[in-house]
This record gives C-alpha cells, sequence and structure tokens, in this order.
C-alpha cells in the first residue's frame, strides 16, 4: 500500500550499509494457527441499505497439518458498542458441534479420527457490525458504499479467518447486496444472479492463493470500464459516478506499468486486473487484481500515475510472493517502492531514478535519526508500525544496491 509523505533534503550517507547486515535478523513471530492450512474460503455475505448489521455464512475447507485437539479461527466477539460477530452455529463436516467464541477466537474440536493430512470443512453462521475490516459507510458524494478494507489483520472484524499473512487460500466471495450496487473483488465473476426483494448475489472466485491481507470485494455505486488488456490479463476501471470521466483517464494508465512489469518480471499472477475508487484508508491497497484506491485518487489530471504503479507492483510482490511473517514486509513494500522507481526511469529516464534514490536516502536518514532500527524488525508489535521508511525506502536502497552490484541483465525476473 502507500501513503504520501514529504521529503527533506539530507545528505548523510553511512547508515544504508547497516540494512544488509540486518537482513539476517529473522522474525520470532509463530503462525496465529499453525495446526491447519486453509485451502478454500467461501464468504457469503448478506448486505442491506437499511442497517449496517451483515449476516454471514463462511465456509473454510483446510487441511490438518499437525495434530491439534482444537481447531482456532480469528474472529471479533461482540462488544459492548454494538459492533463485533455473534455466531449462531457451526458445523464440522456434516455435523453441527459446539463452538468457544471469546478473546476474538473462534474454536471448535478437531473432529475425532482426524489426521494430519486429512481435509476438513468448518461452515459458520454469524452476523453482525463491522467495527472495522468492511468499510460500511458514504463516498464523497453521498453515496452508501461497502469497501472491504483488510490490511494487516482488519479482516477478523467480520470475517472467520486465520488473520496472518503466512497462510494463502483461494477465495469465494458470494455477495447479496440491493441490486443497485456493483459488486466487484478478487478473481472472476462466476455469477450474478437476481434475487427477491431487489437484491442480488454475486459470486467472484479467485483460484490462485492470496493472504487473507489482500482478499477484498466492494459493493457500491461504481460505474466500470474495460481500459484494455496486457498479455490476455483484461484491466477494469471502477470508478464512482460522479468521477466517470476522470476516474476513467486516471486509471487507464494501468496498462503502462501493467506491460512494463510483465516484460521485467513475467506472467501477471491473476486472472484479471480492476482498479477502483474506494474509501480504503490508505492511499492505495494492493488486494490481489482488485486494487483499491482513494477516492481523491480520482482528479483527472494523471497524477496518481506513480500510486498505480506502486499497487500493481504488489500483485508480484506481497501478493503473489508474500512475506512469511509481518516484520518481513520490505518484500512487499521495498520491492514496490523500488519497481516504481525502475518504472519511472523507463518512463522519464535514469535522472528520475537517481532523484528517486536520492530522495528515499534523506528519508531513511531523517527516520534512522529518530528511531534507527533494522529492515526487519521483530519488536514491532503495532502493524501500523511496519509502514515506516525501512520497510519502503530502505528496502528499495537495498535492491538498488543489488541491482548496482548484479548488474541490470542478472535483475530481471524474466528470462
Ligand atoms: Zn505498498
Amino acid at each position: 500500500m502507500l501513503r504520501i509523505n514529504k521529503m527533506r533534503k539530507i545528505t548523510v550517507i553511512l547508515l544504508l550499509l547497516s540494512s544488509l547486515i540486518h537482513l539476517t535478523v529473522f522474525a520470532g513471530n509463530s503462525k496465529q494457527n499453525s495446526s491447519i492450512d486453509v485451502v478454500n474460503y467461501k464468504f457469503r455475505l448478506t448486505l442491506s441499505d437499511a442497517t449496517d448489521r451483515i449476516t454471514g455464512e463462511t465456509t473454510i475447507v483446510m487441511t490438518l497439518i499437525s495434530e491439534d485437539d482444537s481447531l482456532r479461527f480469528d474472529l471479533v466477539n461482540s462488544n459492548p458498542d454494538g459492533t463485533g460477530m455473534r455466531v449462531d452455529s457451526v458445523k464440522v463436516n456434516t455435523a453441527k458441534v459446539t463452538w468457544n467464541h471469546t478473546n476474538n477466537r473462534l474454536s471448535c474440536k478437531t473432529p475425532a479420527g482426524t489426521n494430519t493430512g486429512d481435509t476438513i470443512k468448518l461452515t459458520i453462521w454469524y452476523k453482525g457490525i463491522p467495527a472495522d475490516g468492511l468499510i460500511i459507510s458514504e463516498t464523497k458524494f453521498g453515496r452508501r458504499s461497502f469497501f472491504a478494507d483488510h490490511w494487516p489483520d482488519r479482516a477478523s472484524n467480520y470475517l472467520p479467518c486465520v488473520d496472518h499473512v503466512s497462510d494463502k487460500a483461494a477465495v469465494d466471495f458470494i455477495i447479496t447486496a440491493p441490486d443497485h450496487y456493483t459488486v466487484v473483488s478478487n478473481g472472476l465473476l462466476i455469477s450474478e444472479e437476481p434475487r427477491s426483494g431487489g437484491y442480488k448475489m454475486s459470486h467472484w472466485s479467485e483460484k490462485t492463493p492470496l493472504p487473507v491481507k489482500v482478499m477484498t470485494f466492494a459493493a457500491a455505486d461504481l460505474d466500470k470500464q474495460l481500459a484494455g488488456s496486457v498479455n490476455g490479463t483484461e484491466v477494469w476501471s471502477y470508478v464512482y459516478p460522479e468521477n466517470r470521466d476522470e476516474g476513467f483517464y486516471d486509471y487507464a494508465v494501468a496498462l503502462v506499468p501493467l506491460n512494463y512489469y510483465t516484460s521485467l518480471i513475467g506472467q501477471y499472477p491473476f486472472p484479471k486486473l480492476a482498479n477502483v475508487q474506494s474509501r480504503t484508508i490508505y492511499g492505495g491497497l494492493e488486494n490481489a487484481g482488485c486494487i483499491f484506491y482513494s477516492e481523491n485518487s480520482v482528479t483527472g489530471t494523471g497524477r496518481s500515475e506513480g500510486l498505480i504503479a506502486h499497487e500493481i507492483a504488489h500483485q508480484w510482490f506481497g501478493n503473489s510472493v508474500t512475506e512469511a511473517d509481518w516484520h518481513h514486509i520490505w518484500l512487499s513494500e521495498g520491492f514496490a517502492t523500488y519497481l516504481t522507481s525502475m518504472y519511472w526511469e523507463m518512463r522519464l529516464g535514469e535522472e528520475r531514478l537517481k532523484s528517486d534514490m536520492k530522495n528515499a536516502r534523506n528519508r531513511v536518514l531523517r527516520s534512522a535519526r529518530n528511531n534507527p532500527s533494522p529492515v526487519i524488525d521483530t519488536t514491532i508489535t503495532n502493524l501500523m508500525h511496519l509502514l515506516s521508511a525501512n520497510s519502503y525506502q530502505k528496502g528499495a536502497w537495498v535492491l538498488h544496491m543489488l541491482r548496482n552490484r548484479i548488474g541490470d541483465k542478472a535483475f530481471r525476473w524474466k528470462r
């Protein structure tokens, strides 16, 4: 993702070298649920115009990877303020079972006779008002809208899941919502069917395993347009109706970085790319094949080209190649930052790359003065604090140094 920061000019170079040394430090956090590997999530949600309360039915297909008495998932409990989720029933394979839902963890017994390597299917029925993770609000033009916004581990505010970057799974979103909404999500649209009472059910499916942080969907009044295609991948723009002309113009530039990265890195990893104007709390959020941008990213002036290039770079680094633990975020943000600078180098020439790297260096040094820390900083407990100059600019510098060391020809993924 990207947050927009102003850069000041300071010129010192020393601390950059320390990044290489610190790369040997590895994060110690364990997986939140190491006894299972989720294979597929089916998230069925019903949304309404009358209330922010959602109704959910989630089916989780998983493989037992080590013996454990219980199956455990993240799901935020009902809170005194009226938000949170309340579970109505749970089924394991074909049998209804008892469950425990406390401390934002949902658990039930592992079925008797299940062995390592076996597949288990769990279905959870629940309802509630999401406190976060699904932003139910109005667009800046006053239209009601639903935008998922998961990064880093906010999905479990409304979706039962292993809300950790290490567990990747295929995902289906099956959204029943008033039929005036356009629904868009990861993967491809499988079906769209009318339902009684002015509702519509939209089924999107992504077979490529994703971390939950970049699973997403939107249900909002959105106009869509096919911007074009790159190597057979369709690129779509979804924008607010009020921003239709400016939005289609601004987002169509996505074809250029997609084409560039495909030639530099290799085949785009997902079946389509949608660029979506949204209510994300970030400047941009790289949801797999369904990137969300802040609503003010649309200006009609092409000003968001760098932002779009950054989020598209994440489709390879962060989404397809995913860090094993949160503290390795430079593999996502450092790569996206450097690939954006390489994109500008391709578009505007070497001077632009140099200027980008100089600005990045200044940010790193300024940040190091206040908070000297390694690229992989396992002391961070608030995951939002990972969005730092260490992860972005210092990570980018590690790659810049590597490129300088091995040369341009070797610094290409595609052969
Ligand atoms: Zn990013």
